[in-house]
C-alpha cells in the first residue's frame, strides 16, 4: 500500500525519478541521491511502512534483507565488505520516513563513517 506525500512511494511509483540498481514485485533498490561511501544504495519494499517498527510482517523483513545480499552482489562489494543501515525515528535522524535499508561499501570503513 502506498501513502500520499511520500518521498519514496513517489520514487517507487516512477513518479520521482532514481537510478535503479535492482527491481522485482516486492522491492526496489536504487542509488542514494547523495552517496556517503563510493557504494550507496537504499532498499525500499514497495508497501509502505514508516520504519521497522511500523508492524513490518516478518516475511517482508526478510525479503528486504535478502535484497541487501542481492544488492552486494550487483555491486560488487559481497566479498570485500559493506555496511547495512536502518536508521529509525528520530534519535537515529531518519529523514525518510518510509523503511529502507542503506548499503554503503566500495572502500574501508572506520568507526565514524556512516
Ligand atoms: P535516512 O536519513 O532517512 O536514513 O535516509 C534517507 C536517505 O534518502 C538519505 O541518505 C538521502 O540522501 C536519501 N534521499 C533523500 N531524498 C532522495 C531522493 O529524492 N532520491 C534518492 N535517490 N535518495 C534520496
Amino acid at each position: 500500500m502506498r501513502k500520499e506525500d511520500c518521498l519514496f512511494c513517489k520514487i517507487v511509483a516512477g513518479e520521482i525519478p532514481s537510478t535503479k540498481v535492482y527491481e522485482d514485485e516486492r522491492v526496489l533498490a536504487f542509488e542514494d541521491v547523495s552517496p556517503q561511501m563510493p557504494v550507496h544504495t537504499l532498499i525500499v519494499p514497495k508497501d509502505h511502512y514508516d520504519n521497522i517498527g511500523d508492524g513490518v510482517p516478518d516475511e517482508e523483513l526478510g525479503y528486504l534483507f535478502n535484497t541487501v545480499r542481492k544488492v552486494a552482489d550487483i555491486k560488487g562489494i559481497a566479498e570485500s565488505g559493506y555496511r547495512v543501515i536502518v536508521n529509525t525515528n528520530n534519535d537515529a535522524q531518519q529523514s525518510v520516513h518510509h523503511l529502507h535499508v542503506h548499503v554503503l561499501g566500495g572502500a574501508p570503513m572506520n568507526s565514524g563513517d556512516p
